[in-house]
Formats: structure tokens, C-alpha cells, sequence
């Protein structure tokens, strides 16, 4: 068949290498196939991540280290944080470009909200401790001590420096820093080529492209009566995040009443809006975790006006009356899946 050895050895060897670049295409589609997942206990939540793609695992460690940094910037307590700094210094303090993004985005919704929004909250925070071994509920008077330290116009911002006016004092950026968290795993996961990831960061939830199977994410509603991982509704979700802020992820009873981490900062007490919980849904988490915390203090009625105003951001809220209004761009988009809840249609002028 063949004329000399000479060809016959070059056609053995030409088949061996067709397949090694066959295996080796099959070794590198599987690993294009890796699906990583992974949780850490970070920003005072677990976070919870799926990565599928070539550099999976790379993402997934530099997502957590990177949120682990900016919880090193922005949490209130860690002594070593530029919160901290700023919250216990008399003059101003010199802070990163992440933790002034946030900052000037806390202020952007507190001038959106009249202040119901406010990045100042600290001293009320504080002041109810809810989540912590102090939670209590504190005088009138303390309240309205507290009330008067809470004013976002008090910070005073002149580049990368910063200084609260007003002695006392505190910012907490509870409310929003795991939304920017949320979309520096986005841009973590986008600059490494990943076209399917979720992260879930204690509510915060975020998807990027379609799950691996090529099916739309289903993303679950949290029941506010029930524990964590009891859903009460599912949205189906390409390149979305849902933030949710409810009543239930902090608080503590006292009396028959519950009082929660959302605080008001027009009464000084846990927003009492009727809702049970607001869930965002829109592209930017960033934006999102600020929204779903002013909508609840706003309220159903207040609530749905103002994320009129807000550009491709869509909302559903849960009343405590277990009634959920969406809404116009999420109708026939929700399957509510628990049976004690009941969907209302129709525009809310309507009912
Ligand atoms: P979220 O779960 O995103 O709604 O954020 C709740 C957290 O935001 C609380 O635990 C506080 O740290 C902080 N917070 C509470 N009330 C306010 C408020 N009125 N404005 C801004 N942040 C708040
Ligand atoms: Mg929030």
C-alpha cells in the first residue's frame, strides 16, 4: 500500500497527531464546561457563587477576594475599614475610589428620596442594634438624639476626601455595598470570558447569561414568613439582578411587635410602610440594592411611583396581607408558587 517506509511512518505519525489535537480539543471543551461553585461567609452574609466556564475557579477566587476587599473598605465595624476611619475621625479622611462610588451613589438616592434613603443612618443603626446581641427598643429620647445625627447633607465630600459635619456622626453603607459587590463579580466574570455565573449575596442576586444547560435562570422569591431557601415565587432571569429588602432578614421581637434593620429616618423607628418585602429587578445591582431598601421605606403606593421614574427597573412588592403587586413590566412574568399568597393585576390606581 505504501511505496516506502519512509511514508508509511510519516502516515502513523500523522494519525497519532490527529489524535492528540482531537483529544486535546475534547480536554479543552470539557474545561470550557467547568461548572465551579462555591460559598464564603463575607459582608456579614453568605455568599453563595456558580461559575461555568474556562476560568471558572480563577473567577470564583478572585470574586471572593475581591468582595472580601471591599467589605476591608466599607464595613462599619471592622476597625481597619475606611467607614471606620471616616466615622471616628475629626477631620477628613482621605478614602479609595470604591468607597467614594458608593458614597456618591448613597447620595444620589438620598437626594431621589427626600433623605428616606440615607447613607448617615449610622447612629440609628446603632442606636436599635437589630442583628446584634444589643438589639433593643430604645426611648423616645434616644430616638430623637439619634435622628439629629442623620443627615446625608452633612457630608462633605471634596475629592477623594471625606468628612462628616456634624460631631457623632456615622455613615453605614449596609444598604448598597453588596449591590456594588455584586457587579464587580459581574465585571470580574465578563473580563474572564464567563458567559454563565450566578452570585447570591445574602438576597443580592445577580445572573449572567443563561444557566450551562442553555435554559433561562429561575430565580426564587423569598417567603418573608419563612427561613432562607423557602420561596414564595419564581422569575425566570437572563443578565439580571434581583435585590430584595424585607423585613425579615433582621430583626427582633418584642411585645408582639417587629422591629426590623430597614429604619425610617423620618420617625427614627423601623420602616412601617405596610410591606413585608420588595424585591428589584433590573441589570444593575449597584443601583438595585439602593432602590429595594428606599421602595420599602417608601411604601406600595410611593414605591411603584418612583421606580416609574427609574429607567428598565421593574419591582414587586409583598404587603403584609400576603398581596403582591408588580409592576407593568413584570406582569405575566411571575409564577407565584406559594398558595397564601394572591397576585393582584391591574394598575394599583385600580385597586
Ligand atoms: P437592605 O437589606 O439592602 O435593605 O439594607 C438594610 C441595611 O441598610 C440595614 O441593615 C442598615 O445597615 C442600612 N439601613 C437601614 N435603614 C437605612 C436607610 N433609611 N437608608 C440607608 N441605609 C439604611
Ligand atoms: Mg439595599
Amino acid at each position: 500500500m505504501f511505496k516506502n517506509k519512509k511514508i508509511y511512518k510519516i502516515f502513523i505519525m500523522s494519525i497519532f497527531a490527529l489524535i492528540l489535537l482531537f483529544a486535546a480539543g475534547c480536554s479543552n471543551a470539557a474545561k470550557e464546561q467547568t461548572t465551579e461553585t462555591g460559598s464564603k461567609f463575607l459582608m456579614d452574609t453568605l455568599v453563595q457563587m456558580k461559575v461555568t466556564g474556562k476560568n471558572a475557579e480563577k473567577v470564583l477566587n478572585l470574586s471572593f477576594d475581591r468582595i472580601e476587599e471591599l467589605e476591608n473598605l466599607m464595613s462599619k465595624t471592622l476597625k481597619k475599614s475606611e467607614i471606620y476611619k471616616i466615622n471616628h475621625s475629626s477631620e477628613p479622611v482621605e478614602i479609595s475610589d470604591d468607597t467614594i462610588k458608593v458614597l456618591n451613589k448613597s447620595i444620589h438616592y438620598a437626594e431621589l428620596t427626600s433623605g428616606r434613603f440615607d447613607p448617615s443612618i449610622g447612629p440609628l443603626v446603632e442606636l436599635w442594634g437589630i442583628g446584634t446581641e444589643d438589639a433593643r427598643v430604645p426611648t423616645e429620647e434616644e430616638i430623637a438624639e439619634a435622628k439629629k445625627l442623620v443627615n446625608y447633607k452633612n457630608i462633605e465630600i471634596d475629592n477623594n476626601k471625606v468628612f462628616l459635619k456634624q460631631k457623632d456622626m456615622q455613615l453605614d453603607l449596609g444598604a448598597i455595598a453588596k449591590g456594588y459587590a455584586a457587579d464587580e463579580v459581574k465585571r470580574i466574570a465578563e473580563e474572564n470570558n464567563i458567559k454563565s455565573a450566578f452570585v447570591n449575596l445574602g438576597g443580592n442576586v445577580l445572573v449572567i447569561g443563561h444557566k450551562a444547560d442553555g435554559s433561562k435562570w429561575r430565580i426564587g422569591i423569598q417567603d418573608p414568613r419563612k427561613n432562607r431557601g423557602n420561596i414564595m415565587a419564581v422569575i425566570k432571569a437572563v443578565d439580571k439582578t434581583i435585590v430584595t429588602s424585607g423585613n425579615y432578614e433582621r430583626y427582633f421581637e418584642k411585645n408582639g411587635n417587629i422591629y426590623h434593620h430597614i429604619i425610617d429616618p423620618a420617625t427614627g423607628y423601623p420602616a412601617d410602610s405596610g410591606l413585608l418585602s420588595v424585591s428589584i429587578i433590573s441589570e444593575s445591582s449597584f443601583d438595585a440594592d439602593a432602590l429595594s431598601t428606599s421602595v420599602f421605606i417608601l411604601g406600595l403606593e410611593k414605591g411603584m411611583e418612583f421606580i416609574k421614574d427609574q429607567k428598565n427597573v421593574e419591582v414587586l412588592f409583598i404587603t403584609e396581607d400576603l398581596k403582591v403587586y408588580l409592576s407593568p413590566g413584570l406582569k405575566g412574568k411571575v409564577e407565584i408558587t406559594g398558595e397564601e399568597f394572591e397576585l393582584i393585576e391591574g394598575e394599583l390606581s385600580g385597586n
